[in-house]
């Protein structure tokens, strides 16, 4: 059989919900056509959500601490135990944070921070439960496989009782971050103090098994090769496969992004091409065909090419971020206002609806006259951006979008 005749094929299976190896994902991603690999895609796609809707979220990230021991390459956010650029931020201001999401309309909120020394099981149960007590309209979709790790660690117990405590004080569901890349060579490479990716999937498998949830990333274009980012879905499967075989559920949703190359250690590396991204967006559906969900993340790609992943496969923009501080800290400047989002869907021929964490509709503007009316709602504004870090009760400024 000649490539081009296999490639047609395989296109024809993962088009038609067929299951597609490892191999044949890496064959699509270097060497299918671009347009007919994103039609498969987006075949999958329409057939799974006909009604023609991309959803979007609105949440807020809240930074709790710089402070971290596991000084990932990559980083641009975080700052060593004692450095003077330090901080963390009392359960107040997070709560603060909190309340002003909420009166912009946030449904969730991502509690994200560094690997403090100090924070064992006990911070995190404290944090989640009075978040869960001030809040119990918002969802706390919130931290990653190496928080837990390190919570566990500090603390003494075991994966399990950690896990375990922390949904029991409000953790709904997991965020994927920390994946990195998850194959050895290239994680070693730019996390090399962080858990090896075998371990972040264990992590992962073990909250499904536990009843959490979750999203998986991937942050692509540090130097890693076709064949391991291939390698990282692989790894993202199998422990849906666990989830599936077991007849719970495992990952909702898949984010890839791109590496932003500003104010880290990793510095002069090249970046992923909008082209690679894209590429994988399109492969990621063919190839997860249990996980229900892929996101477009236009706060590294742009706004262009966030549009253009909406024909490749992609059923949600993710989130209108009300803070951000992790990314924009690498150079990631994109933004936008509620407005914006909406026509983003709207403009790219699809109809938009804010979604919950569950991926329900809470809003769907089939028309013009059903959008939101408040104007202040701004993505991914930067709070240590400002001088002091955001500390100090400093407020969202509610700001223009670019
Ligand atoms: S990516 Fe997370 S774990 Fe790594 S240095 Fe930054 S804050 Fe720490």
């Amino acid at each position: 059989m000649t490539v081009s005749r296999e490639i047609d094929d395989i296109l024809q299976r993962g088009a038609d919900g067929g299951r597609i190896t490892p191999e044949e994902a890496l064959l699509l991603y270097t060497d299918a056509p671009l347009h007919p690999l994103g039609e498969a895609a987006d075949v999958v796609r329409r057939r799974r959500y006909p009604d023609g809707i991309v959803t979007y979220i609105i949440d807020r990230n809240i930074n709790y601490t710089n402070v971290c021991v596991t000084a990932c390459k990559f980083c641009a956010f975080y700052r060593a135990p004692k450095h003077r650029e330090g901080w963390t931020h009392p359960t107040e201001e997070i709560l603060r944070r909190c309340a002003e999401a909420v009166d912009l309309g946030a449904t969730q909120v991502m509690l994200q921070g560094g690997h403090h020394p100090d924070y064992g099981v006990e911070y995190y149960e404290e944090l989640f439960s009075s978040v869960k007590q001030a809040y119990p309209q918002l969802v706390i979709h919130s931290i990653g496989p190496s928080e837990i790790l390190h919570m566990a660690k500090v603390s003494g117990v075991s994966l399990e009782e950690a896990i375990t405590r922390i949904k029991a004080a409000g953790l709904d569901s997991i965020a994927g971050a920390g994946a990195e890349m998850l194959p050895e060579r290239p994680r070693k490479a730019i996390a090399p103090l962080k858990e090896s990716g075998e371990r972040w999937c264990e992590v992962m498998a073990l909250a499904h098994k536990l009843g959490v949830e979750s999203t998986a990333t991937m942050m692509m274009g540090t130097g890693e090769t076709n064949a391991e980012r291939i390698e990282h879905l692989r790894m993202i499967r199998d422990v849906q496969d666990q989830a599936d075989a077991g007849g719970y559920g495992g990952f909702r949703s898949f984010i890839p992004w791109t590496y932003q190359p500003e104010n880290n250690h990793l510095k002069g590396r090249t970046q992923a091409t909008n082209l690679e991204y894209l590429r994988l967006i399109a492969v990621s559906r063919l190839f997860f065909a249990t996980i229900p969900h892929l996101q477009a993340s236009w706060l590294t790609t742009g706004k262009e090419v966030g549009q253009l992943a909406l024909h490749m496969g992609v059923d949600d923009l993710g989130s209108i971020m009300l803070e951000e501080n992790v990314i924009s800290s690498a150079g990631a400047r994109h933004r936008s206002n509620l407005h914006q989002l909406i026509e983003m869907i709207r403009s790219a021929g699809f109809v938009p609806a804010q979604r919950d964490t569950l991926y329900r509709h809470l809003r769907v503007h089939w028309t013009p006259a059903d959008d939101p009316t408040d104007d202040r709602v701004v993505s991914h504004f930067s709070s240590i951006a400002l001088p002091g870090g955001g500390v100090g009760g400093r407020r969202l400024p509610l700001v223009e979008a670019n």
